[in-house]
Order: C-alpha cells, then sequence, then structure tokens
C-alpha cells in the first residue's frame, strides 16, 4: 500500500501553498489534476468545502 503526500499542502489549516487557497485535490492547478479520476468529482468536492467554510462562518 502506498500514499501520497503532497509537497505543496500546509498541513495547518489543510490549504494548498501552490494554489493559495484551500486543498481539494483534483482542482484546477493542482499537481493531481489530470492524472487521476477521483471518486467525487472536483466540483462536488469544492462545493462541499465551501458549504463547510460558510457553517463555520456562522458559528464564530
Ligand atoms: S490542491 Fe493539489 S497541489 Fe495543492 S496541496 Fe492539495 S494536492 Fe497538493
Amino acid at each position: 500500500m502506498s500514499s501520497f503526500s503532497c509537497p505543496h499542502l500546509n498541513e495547518k489549516g489543510n490549504t494548498c501553498l501552490r494554489l493559495k487557497t484551500d486543498c481539494v485535490p483534483g482542482r484546477k492547478g493542482c499537481v493531481l489534476s489530470k492524472k487521476f479520476q477521483f471518486a467525487v468529482p472536483v466540483e462536488e468536492r469544492i462545493k462541499m468545502q465551501n458549504s463547510k467554510e460558510e457553517s463555520k462562518k456562522i458559528r464564530e
């Protein structure tokens, strides 16, 4: 079994140092885009990430 560790990942906050936004593997500009197919489409994962952030802001 292998695992992937992205050199662009800022583990504090799960952000992408390359794209200066949240890490969503496969998003446009990500080193993994066009190399892999994901079970959940990237657009759907970005929407889920955005709604998580909205919920977090409302609670703060
Ligand atoms: S979005 Fe892609 S390039 Fe950026 S940290 Fe995540 S896996 Fe790495």
